[in-house]
């Protein structure tokens, strides 16, 4: 889907301004600060940094998408500020407001505003003032303490009327467990992508004949990758299975963005045929050969009968089990 973006899971990014300070495990690797504080000096991080509104230039190019979206009849995904958070304490409101005006005046896209501060969304949309239909909301969640804290959140925005609501587990952490109280409710209609069956819907209708909201309709997962001086921490494909399983459970839309860094066992990864293989070494292993990373670093803690290993993220790939995860929810052209 991706056009202007290397996110798999969007066609478009906007940043309205760059910035923010860290709030939770998911943070400690922050791409945005590795590369806007860290690397170009762009603007400082944390809660006595600053924030940095974008050119006006760029503030114009959601209005030239959306033109060109209304011309193809398309929906086109923009994920709203990858180097900063929608709902930061420290961005004044009026930002906010301006941000809220640019989508409302965007109707053919998709705004995906996605936040590490769901307590925030409700109280900050009031301030705002009103609320434009185009809009999706998000939360990370990396870990089973996320889980409890930030679901319920959604559960309050939902109220909102937004799109659809949607949960980004990446760089995923830990096992999430049990899903199923935020996967019941309106799961919305979703695409299938190859290889991918959808067991049961789970679909409840209430009362007055609507299905019942909220669920949280679209999962993406995905790892972590090496961002300057932080070393990507490995992601556990069970835990990756556990969220693709529930999620096709009860049908809704899974996508998986990428394993990272790391990748399962020894001889798992599929090897291509390029110089980098000189990088290879054989190895005699459990009575068999295989070949391994010259650089390898087990990482027995997560499992010791499932060894993982520093592959790279491009070898590594984002295939989980053979099969690629790319489902999107649909929403309406009309
Ligand atoms: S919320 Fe996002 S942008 Fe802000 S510090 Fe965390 S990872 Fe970086």
């Amino acid at each position: 889907m991706a056009e202007n973006t290397a996110i798999s899971w969007a066609t478009h990014t906007f940043n309205p301004w760059m910035g923010c300070t860290k709030v939770s495990p998911a943070c400690d690797g922050c791409y945005a600060e590795a590369l806007m504080d860290k690397r170009y000096g762009k603007v400082r991080w944390g809660p006595h940094g600053e924030r940095v509104r974008t050119a006006p230039a760029n503030w114009k190019q959601p209005l030239k998408w959306n033109r060109q979206a209304e011309t193809d009849g398309t929906r086109p995904f923009v994920f709203c500020a990858s180097l900063a958070d929608v709902f930061d304490n420290q961005v004044p409101p009026e930002w906010r407001r301006d941000l809220f005006d640019l989508i409302r005046a965007t109707p053919n896209l998709v705004w995906l505003l996605l936040t590490k501060r769901p307590q925030n969304i409700v109280k900050m949309v009031k301030i705002v003032g009103f609320m434009p239909s185009n809009i999706a909301f998000g939360t990370s969640i990396e870990d089973r303490q996320r889980v409890e804290t930030n679901l319920p959140h959604m559960v309050v925005a939902a109220g909102l009327r937004p799109l659809f609501l949607f949960a980004s587990c990446e760089p995923l952490l830990g096992d999430l467990g049990d899903l199923s109280p935020w996967m019941t409710g309106d799961p919305y209609p979703q695409r299938l992508s190859e290889g991918e069956h959808y067991e049961a819907s789970g679909l409840k209708i209430g009362a007055d004949g609507w299905p019942k909201l909220p669920a949280i309709g679209w999962w993406i997962s995905g790892g972590e990758t090496d961002q300057g001086g932080h070393k990507a921490r490995p992601t556990h494909p069970d835990w990756l299975r556990s969220i693709r399983d529930q999620s096709l459970a009860h049908g809704l839309a899974y996508h998986h963005k990428q394993n990272g860094e790391w990748a399962p066992q020894l001889g798992a990864v599929d090897l291509p045929d390029n110089p980098e293989i000189s990088r290879y070494q054989w190895a005699e292993w459990d009575g068999e050969e295989w070949q391994y990373w010259d650089r390898p670093m087990w990482c027995d803690d997560l499992d010791p009968d499932h060894s993982m290993i520093r592959a790279g993220k491009k070898l590594s790939g984002r295939l989980l089990d053979g099969v690629t995860h790319d489902a999107f929810p649909e929403v309406n052209h009309g």
